[in-house]
């Protein structure tokens, strides 16, 4: 099994609609700790245990929704099945539902985090030409350039490469950071009837400002991906197909095998921009992984 954090109740009208990453249920219930299907099911010696996203991921044992599992065939090896619930969902969903990319067209990925990795092989898979990967860190350039990417570049190069590799700017652009400069960027160099599409989270505070007329008159769209418009039973097993042939090499993305005692040195490398998966075995003992 695949555990994701959109579980989804399968009855609101997001639901029903084949949009179950919008589920306000399933919201209300990651929001509360609560599975979806109402409460939680685990006490300890201090009480009440909370199910963190419905997942409980850092963990020997969980309880969870049946929503949040996803079965998948038993020939993908664990280490692999645990890519695909998260960056890779958002990513591979933000190119395939949000945008709804086709065969040909062009994209530019801000930022090469889990997110902007996975959106960048998606959309190499997807059929898109070019594959621009855009981040200031050389490392994760030369990464994105193995799994998919066709052109990389820092942020400060980007003007010069478009106007070698996309002369009419993007059809899709994708900002994977969070932050409201990248997205002027990402609008910036989206083309006339292309999209810009947003997967990152931005300060609450944050205020975007755009040149309104191009919006109308380049028949522009500006597009939110949240949990990359995700249907994890659908989308799951279809990363893993596409895995199996060669063309989503998730495997790349893997910084580090580690145990659960090396949790909290994990989200250090996490947060500090050096790691992009972690595996987190909670079977392994002691200090593991490797760049
Ligand atoms: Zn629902």
């Amino acid at each position: 099994m695949v555990l994701v954090y959109v579980p989804s109740c399968g009855a609101c009208r997001f639901c029903m609609s084949g949009r179950p990453a919008l589920c306000t249920t399933a919201m209300a219930a990651n929001g509360t700790g609560d599975l979806v299907g109402g409460g939680t099911r685990i006490r300890d010696s201090a009480g009440e245990v909370r199910h963190h996203l419905g997942v409980s991921g850092f963990a020997t044992h969980a309880v969870v929704d049946r929503s949040s599992a996803v079965v998948i065939d038993k020939d993908v090896p664990l280490g692999t099945a645990a890519l695909f619930g998260c960056a890779m969902l958002t990513g591979y969903g933000a190119v395939n539902h949000t945008a709804g990319l086709r065969p040909g067209e062009s994209a530019v990925v801000f930022g090469l985090g889990g997110v902007g990795l996975a959106a960048v092989m998606s959309a190499a898979a997807a059929g898109a030409y070019p594959v621009v990967a855009v981040d200031p860190l050389p490392e994760k350039r030369d990464l994105a350039l193995r799994i998919g990417a066709t052109h990389a570049c820092a942020p400060g190069e980007l003007d010069a490469l478009v106007s070698e590799v996309a002369p009419g700017k993007f059809d899709w652009a994708f900002e994977a950071v969070g932050s409201v400069k990248v997205f002027e960027q990402a609008y910036a160099v989206t083309g006339r009837g292309g999209g810009t599409v947003s997967a990152g989270l931005p300060h609450p505070d944050s205020v975007l400002q755009l040149p309104a007329l191009s919006i109308v008159a380049e028949n522009r769209r500006v597009l939110g991906s949240y949990m990359g418009t995700a249907q994890p039973a659908v989308d799951v097993p279809a990363m893993i197909s596409l895995w199996k042939a060669g063309r989503l090499p998730v495997d790349q993305l893997v910084s580090a095998e580690l145990g659960l005692a090396d949790l909290n040195r994990a989200m250090d490398e996490l947060a500090s921009g050096r790691a992009v998966r972690q595996v987190i075995r909670p079977g392994r003992t002691g200090v593991g992984g490797s760049q």
